[in-house]
């Protein structure tokens, strides 16, 4: 148990030192004095800056460490690149040309059936000029004034 401030913890700087986990940060920084040498070696825990280790003990502690048991490591592989995702919504068919031809045939094929019937046109004519019955009774009703 970590927490327990009266757990023996060995020294990194001297092997035959063994402190008080609630001692720890106080004899590090006394021993690191007294070992420059070897303190400028020592790499830092990632899960506790209060592990201290040698280059070639530090693998072998990470994947023992106690306090790294909580932290998920997969965390970082779950990124999936942008780029590989393409999008299918911006591709346009080359279809869509041949569409458009025919569908503007269509159209001119109406326009001239429509030109040459000239007896539907004045029929149009007569039909807006003339108005209905319904529309004028309202105002020549003899019995509003
Ligand atoms: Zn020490
Ligand atoms: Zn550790």
């Amino acid at each position: 148990d970590t927490a327990d401030p009266d757990k023996l913890v060995q020294c990194p700087y001297d092997k035959n030192h063994w402190i008080r986990a609630c001692r720890v940060p106080y004899h590090f920084n006394k021993c690191r004095k007294n070992h420059p040498e070897l303190a400028s070696k020592l790499k830092t825990c990632p899960f506790n800056a209060q592990h201290l280790l040698l280059p070639n003990e530090l693998a072998h502690h990470i994947a023992n460490c106690t306090d790294g048991r909580t932290v998920n490591l997969d965390d970082h592989h779950t990124e999936v690149p942008s780029k590989l995702k393409v999008p299918v919504s911006s591709w346009q068919p080359p279809e869509s040309e041949e569409n458009w031809e025919e569908e503007l045939d269509e159209q001119q094929e109406t326009f001239i059936w429509g030109a040459s019937a000239s007896g539907s046109k004045e029929v149009k004519s007569d039909s807006s000029t003339c108005i209905p019955p319904g529309l004028r009774a309202p105002r020549t009703l003899p019995w509003r004034k």
